[in-house]
């Protein structure tokens, strides 16, 4: 068996994956449809709410970054940066079934969907293989279009899916896949899973330790959690705050609410009482910076660099693996 140390890394190329015009597109049509819940560039209170710290429940108001009007700070107790004030669940969740993930997934998904589903995602289910010497049950929490599933389904494993966007849901059905419609909050079961999996949905909702509990209540004995979450230590979140970047993808005002810190991953590990099985970081910090088209040559330059800040724990994401 493969230890997961010894999977190989990939490299990805981010224009590749979701091409400039389309990441402005999105970008400028969700800043369009949240101008709504703001007055004289300022969030109407109506529609905002103050929060404490997601991850530690610790209060600490200090701006950090402004970022399409949104504010982000960052938790001195755990190092987390997170949205505050924050859109309450109710707007923040039309978002999601309002259309404008519709339009996210026929920019951003839909154009990538061959990369993921031959190079990304096969290296997703190659890790979680690596864990187990059997196919169990995996429950993929915010599926999407339910490529993920669908490999580990042709591996043999038994594959639950929940998904709220019904465009995403509808790909996944197509495919094939055991999907239910919904939130993870209000999903109920019987049967305990061997690995669930919340690849990109941490730091869209609320509640992310409020998962975390659900997940470790509907895991089996020896049972593996595996997030995927954007890293508030990483170079991308550095140069954001010291350069007053806005990038396109990475923030995602309003979407991306938390951005986790290895400290916050660990303080997690302890009280839920979960080993910190493995942890590596992925990224495309630096197309994100230099969003530009280059020859083959620099972009390979460019992808070597990028590898060497994934090794040292330094890219946009986080990527954990937590048994319990
Ligand atoms: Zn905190």
């Amino acid at each position: 068996m493969t230890k997961i140390s010894d999977i190989k890394r990939i490299q990805v190329d981010l224009i590749e994956l979701k091409p400039i015009k389309n990441q402005e597109e999105v970008y400028n049509s969700y800043n369009k449809y949240l101008a709504k819940y703001f007055n004289n560039s300022l969030p109407n209170e109506e529609f905002f709410e103050k929060i404490n710290c997601p991850l530690c429940e610790q209060k600490n108001d200090s701006v950090l970054i402004k970022i399409d009007l949104f504010e982000y700070i960052r938790c001195n107790v755990c190092d987390t940066i997170y949205n505050n004030p924050r859109l309450k669940k109710e707007f923040l969740e039309k978002m999601y079934s309002e259309g404008e993930y519709e339009n996210y997934v026929k920019n951003l998904t839909l154009p990538g969907d061959q990369i993921r589903k031959n190079i990304t995602e096969v290296r997703k289910f190659d890790q979680l293989k690596s864990l187990f010497n059997f196919p169990g049950r995996v429950l993929d929490v915010g599926c999407g279009a339910g490529v993920f599933l669908t490999i580990a389904a042709d591996n043999n494993w038994n594959c639950t899916g929940i998904e709220l966007s019904k465009s995403g849901l509808n790909i996944a059905q197509k495919k094939g896949v055991n999907i239910k419609e919904g939130s993870f909050d209000n999903y109920h079961s019987n049967k305990k899973y061997n690995c669930i999996t919340f690849w990109g949905v941490l730091e869209h909702v609320v509640n992310p330790i409020e998962q975390i509990k659900k997940a470790v209540s509907l895991l089996d004995e020896n049972g593996v959690i595996i997030f995927e979450v954007p890293s508030a230590d990483s170079l991308l979140m550095k140069y954001v705050i010291e350069h007053g970047l806005v990038p396109y993808r990475f923030i995602e005002s309003a979407r991306h609410l938390t951005f986790f810190s290895l400290k916050a991953i660990k303080m997690i590990c302890e009280k839920q009482s979960l080993n910190l099985e493995y942890i590596e970081s992925n990224g495309l910090d630096i197309q994100t910076v230099l969003l530009q088209e280059f020859d083959a040559e620099i972009i390979n330059k460019i992808k070597n660099i990028q590898q060497l800040i994934d090794k040292n724990l330094f890219s946009d994401h986080y990527r954990v693996f937590l048994r319990k």
